[in-house]
C-alpha cells in the first residue's frame, strides 16, 4: 500500500509545475506572497502529521479563519440566536459580493462569505468583555495545538493592508448596521475582522487545525477539547454547503467533504473522523480558490475515496498510516 506521504510527494510534483493563476491583489499585501510556495499538510485524528513542500512558510488565515470565529460564535451567543442573525444558505455568489443579505430577513446568507463573517465577529464583539481577537487567537491557537510560548500571531502589514483598502467589506458592515444585524461599533468590529484574517500559520499548523474538526472538537495531539461536538458537526456543514463560495457544488461533487479556502492562498479540507488536510499555494483562481490546492485535494480524494458520499465500507480504505 503507498504510504501518505509519498502520495503527498506525487501530488506536489504533479501540480508544482502548474504556473497559471495570479497571488491575490485585491489586498495589495497579499501579492508579495511567493507564486512558487507550495505545501500539503495532513494530520490524522491520531496525531500523527505528514507534510511535503514549504510547510514552514507562515501566510495569513483570510477566510479559513471563518469556520473557527463561527465555532465561538454558536458557544457563546448560542445555536438559535445565531441563526436568527445570520443563515445558514449557500449565496452562489462570489465570496464579497454585496447582495449577500436574504431579501425578506436582511440576515446574511451563511458564516462562510464576507457578509456573515463581519455579523458574526461585530456580535462577538458587543457581548465580549475581553478583547475579542485575544479570544480568536486564543481559540485558534488551541486548534493549532501551539503552546502558550509559541502563539500564533497576526501579520501586521495584511492587516494594515485590508483596512487600508476595505471599502467594500466596509459598505457590507454599513449595510448589516442599516439592518440592524450588528451595532454602531462598525471599525472596531471590522478591525477585529481583518485581524483575525491576517492570522499567521502554516500548513502543519492548519492540518492539525482541520483534524481537531475531524476529532469532533478534540486537538489530536494535545488532547484538550477545543470546541464542542454539537457546534463542529455545525461547523462541518456549513463548510461542506458554503465554504467554497460560489463553486461550493462542483466542489461537493467532486471531492465531497467539508472544506474552506482563503484568498491567500490556503485551503483545509476535514475528513470526518479521519483527518485535516491543509495546502498552501497563493496562485489563485478567479473564484479565490488556490489552483494547486483544489487539484491535489480533488485528486487525493479521488484516490482515497474520502467523500463523505462513499460507501463506508470503501471511504479512506487505501490510507495507510504515514
Ligand atoms: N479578508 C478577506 C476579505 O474579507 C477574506 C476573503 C477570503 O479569503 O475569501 O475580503
Amino acid at each position: 500500500m503507498e504510504s501518505i506521504e509519498s502520495r503527498l510527494l506525487a501530488l506536489h510534483a504533479r501540480y508544482a509545475p502548474l504556473s497559471t493563476g495570479e497571488t491575490a491583489s485585491y489586498i495589495p499585501e497579499l501579492m508579495r506572497a511567493n507564486p512558487d510556495h507550495f505545501a500539503l499538510s495532513l494530520t490524522t485524528v491520531d496525531g500523527l502529521t505528514t507534510s511535503v513542500g514549504d510547510d514552514s512558510i507562515a501566510f495569513s488565515l483570510q477566510s479559513i479563519s471563518k469556520p473557527f470565529v463561527y465555532g465561538l460564535a454558536l458557544n457563546e451567543i448560542g445555536r438559535e440566536k445565531l441563526l436568527s442573525s445570520v443563515g445558514v444558505e449557500p449565496s452562489g455568489e462570489a465570496f464579497n459580493s454585496i447582495v449577500e443579505l436574504e431579501k425578506t430577513t436582511h440576515r446574511p446568507y451563511n458564516p462562510m462569505i464576507n457578509s456573515g463573517a463581519i455579523a458574526i465577529t461585530g456580535l462577538l464583539a458587543q457581548i465580549s468583555t475581553t478583547p475579542l481577537i485575544d479570544r480568536i487567537l486564543s481559540l485558534l491557537g488551541d486548534c493549532a495545538g501551539r503552546s502558550i510560548e509559541n502563539p500564533l500571531r497576526i501579520d501586521q502589514a495584511v492587516f494594515q493592508s485590508e483596512k487600508a483598502t476595505a471599502h467594500r467589506n466596509r459598505s457590507i458592515a454599513h449595510l448589516l448596521r442599516h439592518f440592524n444585524v450588528i451595532g454602531d461599533a462598525i471599525e472596531s468590529s471590522l478591525d477585529c475582522y481583518f485581524q483575525q484574517c491576517s492570522i499567521l500559520a502554516n500548513t502543519r499548523d492548519l492540518s492539525m487545525m482541520a483534524a481537531t474538526l475531524a476529532n469532533g472538537g478534540v486537538n489530536p495531539l494535545t488532547k484538550e477539547v477545543v470546541l464542542a461536538p454539537q457546534h463542529v458537526r455545525d461547523i462541518l456543514s456549513v463548510m461542506f454547503t458554503c465554504g467554497m463560495y460560489d463553486s461550493a457544488g462542483e466542489w461537493a461533487f467532486h471531492v465531497g467533504l467539508p472544506a474552506k479556502s482563503g484568498v491567500s492562498g490556503g485551503l483545509i479540507t476535514v475528513v470526518p473522523g479521519v483527518m485535516g488536510i491543509a495546502t498552501y499555494s497563493p496562485r489563485i483562481d478567479s473564484k479565490g480558490h488556490s489552483l494547486r490546492g483544489v487539484r491535489a485535494i480533488t485528486d487525493l480524494a479521488s484516490d482515497l475515496q474520502l467523500s463523505v458520499f462513499t460507501s463506508t465500507s470503501l471511504q479512506g480504505r487505501e490510507l495507510a498510516t504515514p
